[in-house]
Order: C-alpha cells, then sequence, then structure tokens
C-alpha cells in the first residue's frame, strides 16, 4: 500500500478533525506509516519533522523506547477497569505524583482536554452550590481564549471560528482583555500590559463577583491564540483578585503542562497555586488520551456528604485508565531522572541563536519565545499564507502549521541542532519563495490551529 491507497480509503469513510474536508481536493492529506523520534514517515518513505508535536502533545518524540515499554509492562498486568468502585497501582501511584508536584490534592481523571475543562467548569459550580450560592455560576475567560469544544468548553472559548455557529447552544461567558504582550502601546513593558489587562478583570470580578464560580485561563501562553505570550504577573495579580473577590481560579494547563514554558506548570513561574489545574496532550508523552483536574481539599470536602447528590457525580467510561496512567507515570519519571527541564533551557539558548536570522527579517513581527516554544508574526499580504506556507514546508520535509499569518515552532523536547536548522534554514526558503508569488487572494484564509 502507499500514500495514494490511503489517502483513498480515508477519503471513503474518515472524517477528520478541525478541517473544511473539501479543501483536501487541493491539498491532499499525507498518510503515516511510522514515527521514530521527531520524524514521522509517509507510505512512500519520505520523512516529515515533526515541529508541533503532532499537535502539542508529544513531549520526547515518537515511539519513545521508555514510555513504550511502560506501557507494553502495563499491558501484562492491566488494560483497564472501572474506577467507579475500583482502584489499581498506576492511578494511584500517578495521582501522588501530581498531587505532590502541582501542590494540589485531588486528582480527578477525564480523556481528553475539553473533558478536563468541563470537570473543572463543573465542579466549581458544583463547590458554590453546596455551599449555598448556586448564583455563583458564570465564567470568566480571556479573549482569544481556547479551552476546548466541547458546549460546555466552548462557553470560555473566543475562537468564533469555532463557537459562533453554536451560538444558541452554548451559555455565553463573559470575557475580560487579553494579557497579550502584542498589545503594547507605546513605551509599555509586557508586564504594563498584563497589569492593564488584570485591571480590567479587576473591573469585572467587583461589580459580578458575586454571579461568578470562576476565572479560566491558559497560563503564560494562549495556544490557539497563535502563541499569544504574557507576562507572569498577570497570574499573580489574577491569584489575589480570585482569592479577593471569592471567585475560582482554573488554570488550563493542557497545552503548557509538562515543561512547554520551562517549567514542570507554567503557573509556577508566578509562584501561583490555581483552585484547579487541567492537564492533558503532554500528560502521556503523546501516547494514550488522558486528562486530570488536580484540586484542593478545601474543594473535594464542600463534595464529601451523606448526600449522594452533593458528590461529583461526572464520570467517562476510560476514566483512569491504566494504560494511559502508566505512561504517564513514565513521563514525571524521566522529567525526575533526564535533567529534562535543564536540558531544554540549554537547548533554548543554542535554538534562539540559530533563529536569529528569522527575527531579523523585515517581514517577520514579534518574534517570541518561552521554554520549548518559538513563534512569529509574517508580515504577508497573502489571504492563503497559512496553507501555501504549510504545503510550501511539507514538501520540505517539515511539519509546520502556521495559526493564521502566525508560524510557530512547538516541537518534541528531543529536537537536536541541526533538526532547528533545518527548521529554520526551510522557513527563510518558504518565507522568500512566498514573497515571490502573489498567492490566490480569492482563497478563504480561515486560520485554524
Ligand atoms: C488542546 C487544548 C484543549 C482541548 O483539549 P482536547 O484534548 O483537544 O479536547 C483545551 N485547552 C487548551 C489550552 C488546549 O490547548
Amino acid at each position: 500500500m502507499n500514500n495514494a491507497d490511503w489517502l483513498s480509503r480515508t477519503h471513503q469513510h474518515v472524517w477528520h478533525p478541525c478541517t473544511q474536508m473539501k479543501r483536501h481536493e487541493a491539498f491532499p492529506l499525507v498518510p503515516i506509516r511510522r514515527g521514530d523520534g521527531i520524524w514521522l514517515e509517509d507510505f512512500n518513505g519520505k520523512r516529515y519533522l515533526d515541529a508541533v508535536s503532532s499537535w502539542w502533545v508529544n513531549l520526547f518524540g515518537h515511539g519513545h523506547p521508555r514510555i513504550k515499554n511502560a506501557i507494553k509492562q502495563q499491558l501484562d498486568e492491566l488494560e483497564h477497569v472501572i474506577l467507579a468502585g475500583f482502584t489499581h497501582q498506576p492511578v494511584v501511584e500517578l495521582s501522588e505524583k501530581l498531587c505532590e508536584l502541582s501542590g494540589l490534592d485531588r486528582a480527578f481523571y477525564g480523556s481528553d482536554g475539553a473533558s478536563a475543562t468541563e470537570i473543572a467548569l463543573k465542579m466549581s459550580f458544583h463547590y458554590w452550590k453546596n455551599h449555598g450560592m448556586a448564583e455563583k455560576c458564570r465564567f470568566v475567560s480571556l479573549e482569544n481564549s481556547y479551552h476546548g469544544e466541547t458546549v460546555g468548553a466552548l462557553a470560555v472559548t473566543d475562537v468564533p471560528l469555532f463557537s459562533a455557529t453554536y451560538a444558541e447552544l452554548v451559555k455565553p461567558g463573559i470575557r475580560v482583555p487579553t494579557p497579550d504582550t502584542r498589545q503594547a502601546r507605546d513605551g509599555e513593558s509586557s508586564a504594563d500590559v498584563a497589569l492593564r489587562a488584570a485591571g480590567a478583570l479587576e473591573n469585572v470580578l467587583a461589580k459580578q463577583g458575586h454571579a461568578i464560580a470562576a476565572v479560566i485561563v491558559e497560563p503564560l501562553v494562549q495556544g490557539a491564540a497563535g502563541m499569544a505570550m504574557y507576562d507572569p504577573v498577570y497570574l499573580s495579580r489574577l491569584r489575589e483578585l480570585c482569592d479577593r473577590y471569592q471567585v475560582h481560579l482554573i488554570a488550563d494547563e493542557i497545552a503548557v503542562g509538562f515543561g512547554r514554558t520551562g517549567s514542570l506548570f507554567a503557573c509556577q513561574q508566578a509562584g501561583i497555586t490555581p483552585d484547579f489545574l487541567c492537564l492533558s496532550k503532554g500528560i502521556t508523552g503523546g501516547f494514550l488520551p488522558l486528562s486530570c483536574v488536580l484540586t484542593t481539599d478545601k474543594v473535594y470536602q464542600a463534595f464529601y456528604h451523606d448526600e449522594v447528590s452533593r458528590g461529583f457525580l461526572h464520570s467517562h467510561s476510560y476514566t483512569g485508565n491504566a494504560l494511559a496512567c502508566r505512561a504517564a507515570l513514565e513521563v514525571l519519571a524521566m522529567f525526575a531522572e533526564e535533567n529534562v527541564l535543564d536540558n531544554n533551557r540549554q537547548k533554548a539558548v543554542l535554538f534562539n541563536d540559530i533563529l536569529t536570522p528569522l527575527r531579523n527579517r523585515p517581514d517577520v513581527r514579534h518574534f517570541r519565545h518561552v521554554g520549548m516554544i518559538w513563534a512569529f508574526d509574517v508580515d504577508s499580504p497573502r489571504a492563503d499564507f497559512a496553507q501555501a506556507f504549510f504545503a510550501a514546508m511539507l514538501q520540505r520535509g517539515c511539519l509546520v502549521r502556521p495559526i493564521g499569518k502566525t508560524v510557530y515552532f512547538m516541537p518534541p523536547y528531543c529536537i537536536e541542532t541541526g533538526e532547528m536548522r533545518k527548521l529554520c534554514e526551510d522557513t527563510l526558503a518558504v518565507l522568500d519563495d512566498l514573497r515571490q508569488t502573489e498567492g490566490d487572494l480569492s482563497k478563504d484564509s480561515t486560520a485554524l490551529p
């Protein structure tokens, strides 16, 4: 079987995510046969450098032997057991470790990021209700926020392309200004922008705090907004404001957790602990679907009661799946034993140097970097920039998916200097090529993450 065979079969029966399927008439999708480290290989033997970590989930490269072997071992013991009324070794050990690392006390599990968002929103509301404050039922999120695409999560997701169609189904949330550093006015530092945004949040909490259950944020980086980065002072101010106005703080670290921003969790850079911490994506190193909401003993105690309905009756069939928990434990063991954060820090210094020619281009704006994420905005007149850039990079053997006119690299941590150099050289060449051609301005230029 070659690429063409799988293409025709996928078009018969597979409905691909986040895609206008008709677009694939012009841009064929790519059948992948195998993965190894940072590389993906198709059925014709062509290799692609996975610079988006397969949608931000992969941490240590494809097929990493440690994670693979951990799952194999677990497979010989127990693949899965219902977590209501039963427990097992990987879920106990993983919960202990995650609590120790986050400073929180309790772990509740789901299967995907959006289910973690749902769990945190429901738990927060239910907490207030159990305390006789059911009027606290609204949620605050940032402009350009992304917290997943189930109907509940869309209430706190500010990407009209994903939510506008379903407006009638979605309970509207409250939006506050983003602390995105790109919003800086003349003379403003990133901290100034953050404090200005926090001031706007304070106005909302002061007026409507009695009706608000929680504020939900993506700490340090708003991923789907196009890797919008902001100053940690926003998070410290947010923590103070949530305490002052009796509102929960939900940290959605689904994308930024597990070292992406340079610390194990992004909140640590502001020295804060949220009331709810949502984790997924990298949690299993990109091997298996798993999500987790960590919370405090204070929240847990509000549900602990003789009355069944005061308990948190939410569930997913695969809650706390043993194979996924075992993979996550191996990921945490790698952080503990392999100096991951220090190594990344050293790599990032080299990579910043390698990327200098990009940073210096006149058509590159807002070059930014945190941890193992690099992003910049391209000043291009082409309406079809994202599609054209993606296609040209793919041809050169790089998987990079711009969001609108923002190009970002979010590679697996195993990326080496030579690979970053290739990524940079190919990006420079493609930016030059795209400047030579006008592009088709009539094309639908809608930005997808
Ligand atoms: C990806 C993501 C989600 C949703 O996770 P899924 O597993 O895709 O449902 C939620 N929040 C953030 C910040 C994300 O990046």
